[in-house]
């Protein structure tokens, strides 16, 4: 007997089962108008590329940078959005004197600048891109606007998974997964896979490994940053190298995937897939694996988003899996990359650990890129922040960035020599 017929829809086993959004995206009547955050990062930069390839199906009418202005400069030169963002005000003056003559758009400074950017009525689409907790509010406000989210910047859900959900319950906002791993999920199970949610067994997300996946675990104490930076698959922003090497990257995406499908821990594994090809696969009861393939490439995964539901043709490398030869899986090794599982810990132990957990890796991971910290020096921080938290109640945002505050303030603190 079929216990769940393939059009039922699922009872949910909590409020927060299920996909995190509704995926009922307006249909098109002229060019989507997108507005980017962190659109001088290299997900911002993909995306733009995106958009240059299709000028027919996409406007850019807002773009947001934090200090690259002479990046931001010559991308709203090319764009021309009547709407840009940066972080302070020198920044602005910066930028304005390095537009072209005769395009004066309005320009908005810091964090309200980019909540205001978000919410922007002309605004259909917004790629949420920024790096870190710094990404939150914006998307927030994009998500109370009820605006279609790109979401790349994974630690909005690693903060405040429940609150971006019960936001868009209200207002009707769309969230599609940027981040490879949950693009592919997404792709294979054809859209949030709603209907076929409680046929899955397991998610199971692919790991590149990083560049430290074949040494000894003795040998990590002298990993420099210029190593951790080195990835071998993936060309991406300096934190989610560095996430990439202690291997909190995927972590982190444990999380996101949990938040973003309404599932717990248990549902959700890890395999360590140095090609970075076969991007994360669906396990259902009937034993089948459904898996999305492609370059490492994160065009593939923005094109969808800015795209959806529709597929758009894209000038990416094709894989050639002859040439490839062979496509290989193994286990994460848990005691040279203690940051998988305490991902995992605080996932289990609440809401409130995993904002701890985020504020504790941002601040070590910067402590680690100006040679403050010791590479193995930053799980040890995250384990000391999650020791020293009992949890908490987190029914905003106010409390959620109070903590992220706190936790950035003691992991500091504790990294001082004595
Ligand atoms: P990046 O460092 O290349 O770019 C970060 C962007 O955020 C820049 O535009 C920067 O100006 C902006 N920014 C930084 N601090 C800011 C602040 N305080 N306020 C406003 N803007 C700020 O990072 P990235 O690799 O593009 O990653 C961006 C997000 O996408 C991250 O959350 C990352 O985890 C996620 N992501 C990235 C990739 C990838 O391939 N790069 C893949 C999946 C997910
Ligand atoms: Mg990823």
């Amino acid at each position: 007997m079929t216990q769940f017929p393939q059009n039922a829809t699922p009872s949910p086993a909590s409020p927060g089962a299920g996909y995190i959004t509704s995926l009922d995206v307006p249909a098109p009547t002229r060019p989507r108008r997108l507005a980017v955050l962190g659109a001088t990062g290299s997900i911002g930069v993909s995306a733009l590329r995106v958009a240059a390839e299709h000028p027919d199906k996409y406007a850019v009418t807002a773009l947001a940078g934090a200090t690259n202005v002479a990046l931001l400069a010559e991308q709203a030169a090319t764009f021309r959005p009547p709407v840009l963002a940066v972080l302070t005000d020198e920044r602005a003056d910066a930028l304005r004197k390095r537009l072209p003559a005769g395009y004066a758009p309005d320009i908005l400074v810091g964090p309200e600048g980019y909540a205001a950017l978000a919410a922007l009525p002309e605004a259909d689409v917004v790629v949420s891109a920024i790096v870190g907790a710094a990404g939150l509010l914006p998307t927030l406000a994009a998500v109370a606007a009820g605006k279609v989210v790109a979401l790349a910047n994974k630690e909005s859900l690693v903060l405040a998974g429940d609150l971006i959900r019960e936001t868009a319950r209200r207002t009707g906002a769309v969230i599609l997964p940027v981040d490879s791993e949950h693009n592919a999920l997404f792709q294979a199970m054809g859209g949030a896979g709603l209907p076929d949610l409680p046929l899955v067994e397991r998610l199971v997300l692919t790991a590149s490994g990083g560049p430290f996946r074949t040494r000894e675990t003795g040998e990590l104490a002298a990993v420099t940053p210029a190593m951790a930076l080195d990835h071998p698959t993936w060309a991406m922003g300096p934190k989610i190298s560095v996430d990439s090497a202690t291997l909190m990257n995927k972590g982190l995406e444990v999380i996101e995937a949990c938040r973003l499908y309404g599932l717990p821990v248990s549902m959700v594994d890890v395999v360590v897939h140095p090609q970075s090809i076969v991007h994360s696969l669906a396990q259902l009861h009937d034993g089948s694996l459904l898996a999305h393939l492609g370059p490492p490439d994160m065009r593939v995964a923005i094109a969808y988003c800015l795209g959806y539901p529709e597929r758009l043709p894209l000038a990416v490398p094709r894989v050639d899996l002859v040439t490839l030869g062979s496509l290989t899986f193994e286990a994460p090794r848990h005691d040279a990359f203690p940051c998988l599982g305490l991902a995992r810990d605080a996932l289990a132990a609440g809401a409130s650990h995993t904002v701890v957990l985020n504020a504790a890796n941002e601040v070590a991971v910067a402590l680690f890129l100006e040679g403050r910290l010791p590479f193995m020096g930053i799980a040890s921080a995250i384990a000391d922040a999650l020791d020293a938290h009992a949890g908490q109640a987190l029914p905003d945002a106010a409390s959620i960035m109070d903590l992220d505050a706190r936790v950035r303030r003691r992991t500091m603190e504790a990294a001082k020599p004595a």
